[in-house]
């Protein structure tokens, strides 16, 4: 990121960032670049991008304008020298870990994990020999411990999906450090680099579902990864270009780069609604625990306030009576839609032992902290008071299964179906 810009606030940053009409006939918006391939005035000057000795763009897996163009506003909001673009965020992930780990090589992570990021350690790269271990970093005597010389990684949530569990970034950043060999990585999808920028608390790496909060709308799925200029260098021709080839086509990067114009007004939103529905539903009777960073009674509020700009759109609460009443109540939301996925203008509610974090089995739900009837909201920007009234009839109509009909009403209905 230039000087220039990096004086510039992030709304600022998010829409101008790196683009200048002049350069492209005066258009307002950035030409898609919509080509697989680019064509060489000479041969000569095409070996010469092949050898990376010449500039030029050559394929679209490898570069191309309209993706340069967003991963250079990424890396500017993250405060990072240099960003790679995926086209989802499991694509960011994976090209990050194969171009990182090797066989008999340690990765650390936190207690709790996106379901398909859980699956791709344990059931793709332990396959492949790297040793996956599970640390409750709430403790950092926990990771202190867990380092040894065959540590590689560390790589977190925080908050974590689905429980929100936080991790304090900048403490561990400081015990990475202490080991030139590991490379800590955040992943920054629940938060965006508007409520926390994990590389600023000194974090080596950070990875974006942008499928969420940074697209925003619900019609693309992409991922990005932020870091210094040289491993994102490696990433973009191991990671990206050779072992995963999950390119982010450009007319997905021109949708998220619509996106991230209105982030930083979008994040505000989500964040004043998620605050109003959480204090809601922790005074309710029906609600057993809410878990937001922005409660009070949140166990690490406190470090939420510390490492977040805002708490957050996302929000994890129980009702009493477990899984079957959270089912009569995901049944009963007509506002809320019933969805996986995050960070819509759409409020969103789903169960994750059902859903997104299935892929572990039940004794591991229960050793990561996963409660079962644990219900995830993704809170829209819809009107608070609309979202409320939703939540309401739902808790109202959550307790008992529907009453039974009453004996004459019965009988009446039985004598109109015999003959
Ligand atoms: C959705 C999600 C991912 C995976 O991203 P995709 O775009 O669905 O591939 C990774 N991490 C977190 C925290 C997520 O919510």
């Amino acid at each position: 990121m230039n000087n220039k810009n990096s004086d510039l606030g992030f709304s600022t940053r998010a829409i101008h960032h790196g683009y200048n009409p002049q350069e492209h006939q005066g258009a307002l918006i950035p030409p898609i670049y919509l080509t697989s391939t680019f064509t060489f005035a000479t041969t000569e000057y095409g070996a010469g991008c092949f050898a990376g000795e010449e500039p030029g763009y050559f394929y679209t897996r490898i570069g191309n304008p309209t993706l340069a163009l967003l991963e250079a506003r990424m890396a500017a909001l993250e405060n990072g020298e240099a960003a790679v673009a995926f086209g989802s965020g499991m694509g960011a992930i994976a090209a990050t870990l194969w171009t990182l780990l090797r066989p008999t090589d340690e990765i650390i992570v936190c207690r709790t994990l996106y379901g398909c990021t859980f699956a791709l350690l344990h059931h793709g790269l332990a396959e492949f020999g790297v040793k996956v271990r599970h640390v409750d970093m709430s403790d950092l005597g926990n990771l202190r411990a867990a380092i040894c010389p065959a540590t590689r990684m560390i790589y977190c949530e925080s908050p974590a999906n689905p429980n929100m569990q936080l991790v304090d970034i900048a403490a561990v950043a400081e015990i990475a450090r202490q080991h030139p060999r590991i490379t800590f990585a955040v992943d920054n999808t629940y938060c965006t680099p508007y409520l926390q920028r994990p590389l600023e608390l000194g974090a080596d790496l950070v990875v974006h579902s942008a499928t969420k909060y940074l697209n925003g709308h619900g019609d693309i799925t992409a991922g990005i990864v932020v870091t210094r200029q040289s491993l994102a260098e490696r990433i973009r021709l191991q990671g990206l270009k050779d072992l995963t080839g999950a390119v982010l086509s450009p007319q997905d990067a021109f949708l998220l780069m619509r996106g991230l114009k209105t982030l930083a007004l979008r994040m505000e939103r989500h964040c004043s609604n998620a605050q109003i529905i959480a204090e809601y539903l922790q005074e309710h009777p029906r609600v057993q625990w809410v878990a937001y960073p922005g409660l009070p009674s949140f166990a690490q509020y406190s470090l939420a306030q510390q490492q977040m700009k805002l708490p957050g759109g996302m929000l994890a609460f129980e009702l009493k009576g477990g899984l079957a009443t959270g089912s009569r109540f995901m049944n009963a939301l007509q506002l809320f839609s019933r969805a996986v996925s995050l960070g819509d203008a759409e409020s969103l509610a789903q169960h994750p032992a059902s859903m997104t974090h299935s892929t572990y089995t039940p004794e591991e739900r229960a050793e990561h902290g996963i409660a079962e009837g644990l219900v995830r909201l993704s809170v829209g920007l819809e009107d608070i008071a609309d979202l409320l009234a939703d939540l309401a009839q739902a808790l109202d109509a959550c307790v008992e299964p529907a009453a039974p009909l009453p004996a004459v009403e019965a009988v009446a209905r039985i004598g109109k179906a015999l003959p």
